[in-house]
Formats: C-alpha cells, structure tokens, sequence
C-alpha cells in the first residue's frame, strides 16, 4: 500500500478536503484505484452527535456509518463506497485502547500516548487502506489519508507522530506527503505571503514530517517569485509547488493539478512507474465547462432549520447541483428559515414573514430536508400544504416525508391536531411514531442507519420510473422515527399512496400523491448517493417537474 498525506497549515477551511478528493481524481485518472481515510481528531466517536450548525452536515454511509462531510466528497469524487472506518476520530482510537487496557490486554503495563495510542493509530491506518471500496476484489494502490485541522493543534499531534512512525515504516517511496496551506495577499502592495507558509512547513518539519508537494491556495495564480520563494524556504522542488488558486467550481481543481503535472510529481514519490499518457479527465473537464457555460436557471424553495450554514445540507445541495446540470440548469437554490413562514412565529418579523412566503411563491418547487426537533415545523407544514395545494413539485426528505404526512392528516383527514410524537407526544393521532428500535437513552449511533432496502409496491408509481427499477432500491436511512402503520389505510383511501415499504410492508418508505404532478416523500436520503454524472433519481424527478418537463422524459425509453 502507498500512501499520500495530506496536512493543512495556516488556517482552517483552506478547502482541504476538495484538494485532498481532487488528487484522488487525478491518480484514478492515472488508472490506480485509490481509496481514502479521514483524520478528525476530536473526541466525538462520530460525527452523529454533532450538530450540523457547527460541523456541516452528518454524512451517512452505507454500512451505517455517520461521518464528516468530506467523506461525502471522497464518496462523490472518487465514485467509491466506504465504510465507517474510514473515518478515524480521536474517540474511536481512545475508545479502542481503552477498552483493551480494561480486558488486561496490555499485561500490566503503563498505557500511554506514545506507543499505545500512536499503535492503534498506525494499525487503524493499515487495516482500513486495505479494505475495497470500489465495488472491485483486492485493495487499492493508493490511499490519501487527510488529517483534518491544521499542524500544530494539540488534539492532531498523537495523529502526527503515528503518521511520521508510519512514513518511516512503509519506506520512503510508499509515503508522499502533500502540505496544503494558504498565501493571503496583503494590503495596498498586494505582495503574495509565503511567511505563513513557511512557518506550518518548519513546524510540520519540526515534527519530523518534510512535505514532498505543497498545494497553495491562493485568490489569484502564484507568480513565479512567489514559488521561488516557497521553494528556498519550505525545502520543496519548484516543481513541486501546486497552485490551487480560486476557480468557479469545484469540478475544476482536478484539472488544475494535472495541468501542473501533479501526477507526475506524486507517481515519482511513489516510485510508479510513469504512465505514457496524459490522465484522462475529459469527463471532468467538461463538465466543469458546461457548468460554467449554463445560464438557465430553476428556484428551488429550501424550507429548513439550518439555513446559517449551507454545509449544514451540503449532500443536499450536491444532489440538486447533480440533477440541474443533467437538466442544462444551474440550481438556484433560496433558503426559507421555515419559522419565517408561521403565522404566529415569535421570532419572525413581519417583513421576513412576508419575504419568505414571497420566495415560495416564486420557486418552481419546494424541497424540505432531514432534520431534528421541533423548531421550525409548523412553517414546513405549510410550505407541503402549500405545494400540494398549488400544484407545485415537492420533494420531502426524512422529516420532510413525515411534514407531509403530518399536513394530509390535519387538511384532508381533518385531524387537527395530528403530530409526530417527536413534536407533541401528547398528540391525539400520532401519525408518526418512535420506531420500537429505537433509544430514548443513549443518542450516539442509535437511530435506523444507513443502507436498507425499500419495494415498489407498484411499477406504475413515479419513484419506480424514476429509479428504472420496478422492484426495489437501496438507500440510506437515519432516523427515529416513522410513519405510523396504524393510519396507513386512512391515509391511503383519501388519496396518499406508500408506493415504496420496507421487506415486512408495515414501514412507509416512500410516498406519492398520484393526482400532483410531483409530490413525494421519502423516509430515506438519496442525497448521499447521488453522483455527478449520475445524479439522483428522485432529485431530478424534482428538477424535471418544476421545469414541466418530467412527462416526456417519462414517457422516453431509457
Ligand atoms: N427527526 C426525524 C426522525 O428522527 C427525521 C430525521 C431526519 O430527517 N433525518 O425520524
């Protein structure tokens, strides 16, 4: 196994991840298969009790995992499929010693930092590398590791000095370390800086880490001088020295790095022999093309609790990205706070009341996402009244599928006061319930996680057409609760179809109202397996519908 580091310095939010996933790009373009681990070195276990607020949104993987967002970016840009392990936490590798220390494992030894936790640092590493994520047998070549935060912080350091053990371990042509880091431009001069720079690369090196590449993000392209500069000071070939300067999306950065032969620098790292060929990355490149080019655009309403912060929805915002640029159309995506919405809101003035409804009225659809607790419900009930009523395409996710369950009972079934037992557990009609599975105790890794199967119960609903598939689908769950199966009949004889369940019939996993042209809710996230190039079916069924053109594409043989 080889493997590439990828450490950041200076500050945090460098975009470290999206560089970190893009020369992974560029390596599989190269025909290695790569996988990757990401480093938090926090002490959560994962990423499942964090709140989105502060960490961007909880990713979740197929084997039920809940993680840091950029394992959705590795995910998305290297196509592959992984696993829980791959993210490593401060928590797992403490949790692990400690529980091997309390069954006498260590023989009465003094358990310490250095070597205890560094070692199961350093196996954790190994063991997970090996494991494939690419749907084909045998291990990768190449794993990127990213260890998150900057060089220097005192949570990162055991993660450092296991990492420095294994660089010296694996040998010297198994090991490329890849710094990236940041030069600010100051002033009126408007002189690039490479002081902050050198100051993370001599701490790094103080750490007995040299980097062999450093990958500089920069507003503007470096100038030569700058590189120069870098070059004397930082220890590292001119060669060697990436400029990831700002680009209008993401897509780009792959494209960047190959143009500045990156590949080549690693593959030499490495010890690969060179490929003769230039890494094919036409897809990429023209699809970071067409994005640029697209003047289109659709208003999607984003009725939800977190609208601070957009990585709080990160996956979400990929998804519609995916399913837009397959239509020819940027998303245009407006955030409602659904609190704004509420009559009686005490938080909302008048003015953002009247401004939020004004944004849904002019969306050409309205998607609520996933979410937690009660605030900000009863504006997402109204804007699923409000879409159904009107005629305008929605998609529900999660709490959004149980909004719109909640909406049908009270306006078509006429029970009032029909409620999640999350939200009012004194509700006369519950129609969504805690799920017996459940904990009311313990929070972490509790919920119905990750990939389960969910059967079309008939090939003639949207979602089947949708998916291509007439029989089941897999997606990602994380929730508590669910639709209770006791008003399934009532809700189905006034008009709401559960056209997609789970293997025993009795958990609703996807609804449709048949009469709309696209109202649908899914107990699932599809946003968490939706792929450039291939986005998600339910999402471009959304993007579709609000630009009137999902009939036809229905009707198309595919
Ligand atoms: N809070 C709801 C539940 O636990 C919805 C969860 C979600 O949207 N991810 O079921």
């Amino acid at each position: 196994m080889k493997y590439v580091l990828v450490t950041g310095g200076v500050v945090s939010g460098l975009g470290k991840g999206v560089t970190a996933s893009s020369i992974g790009v560029v390596l599989k373009a190269c025909g290695l298969r790569v996988t990757s681990i990401k480093i938090d070195p926090y002490l959560n276990t994962d990423a499942g009790t964090m709140s989105p607020f502060e960490h961007g949104e909880v990713f979740v993987l197929d084997d039920g995992g809940e993680v840091d967002l950029d394992l959705g970016n590795y995910e998305r840009f290297l196509d592959v499929t992984l696993t829980r392990e791959n993210n490593i936490t401060t928590g797992k590798i403490y949790q692990s010693v400690i529980d091997k220390e309390r069954r006498g494992d260590y023989l009465g030894k003094t358990v310490q930092v250095v070597p205890h936790i560094t070692d199961a640092i350093k196996n954790w590493i190994e063991f997970v590398a090996v494991i494939p994520v690419d749907g084909k047998d045998g291990s990768a070549d190449v794993c990127v590791i990213e260890l998150g935060g900057t060089v220097g912080d005192i949570e990162s350091m055991p993660f450092i000095e296991a990492l420095r053990q294994l660089s010296f371990s694996v040998g010297r042509e198994n090991f490329c370390l890849i710094h990236v880091s940041l030069i600010p431009v100051l002033g009126v001069v408007g002189e690039q800086k490479t002081k902050p720079t050198q100051h993370s690369v001599r701490e790094l090196r103080a750490l007995g880490l040299t980097p062999h590449l450093l990958a500089c993000r920069s507003a503007q392209p470096l100038l030569e001088s700058t590189k120069e500069k870098l070059s004397q000071f930082c220890h590292v070939p001119a060669g060697n020295i990436l400029n990831v300067h700002d680009v209008p999306n993401i897509w780009h950065v792959p494209l960047l790095l190959k143009n500045q032969n990156a590949h080549m620098a690693i593959l030499k790292q490495l010890n690969f022999p060179s490929i003769g060929t230039a890494p094919d990355l036409l897809e990429w490149t023209k699809r970071a093309e067409t994005f640029d080019k697209l003047t289109n655009s659709v208003k999607i309403a984003m009725v939800g609790k977190y609208i601070g912060l957009s990585d709080s929805y990160l996956s979400v915002l990929k998804a519609l990205l995916h399913a837009c640029v397959a239509c020819s159309l940027k998303p245009s995506v407006e955030w409602i706070a659904a609190s704004d919405l509420e009559d009686e809101s005490a938080k909302a003035t008048p003015e953002a009341h009247a401004a939020a409804w004004e944004t849904l009225r002019n969306a050409a659809c309205v998607l609520v996402p996933g979410g937690f607790g009660d605030r900000g419900v009863g504006g997402m009930i109204l804007a699923a009244k409000y879409a159904r009523e009107n005629r305008v395409p929605y998609l529900g996710i999660c709490l959004g599928m149980q909004i719109s369950v909640i909406e049908f009972a009270r306006s078509i079934l006429s029970l009032e006061r029909a409620n999640s037992t999350e939200f009012d557990l004194e509700t006369p009609d519950p129609v969504v319930i805690f799920m017996p599975e459940g904990s009311r105790t313990h929070m972490g890794s509790t919920m119905r996680l990750g990939s389960r199967r969910t059967f079309f119960q008939t090939p003639d609903c949207v979602a089947s057409k949708l998916y291509q598939k007439s029989a089941y689908v897999d997606e990602r769950h994380r929730h508590r609760y669910e639709v209770n199966p006791m008003f399934i009949d009532k809700l189905e004889d006034a008009g709401l179809k559960f056209v997609g369940r789970d293997e025993s019939g009795k958990r609703m996993e996807v609804l449709e109202l048949p009469c709309h042209p696209y109202y649908v809710g899914v107990q699932f996230h599809p946003e968490f397996k939706s792929r450039p190039g291939r986005p998600s079916a339910l999402f471009l069924g959304l993007i579709l519908a609000a630009t009137g053109q999902l009939q036809a594409y229905l009707s198309k043989p595919h």
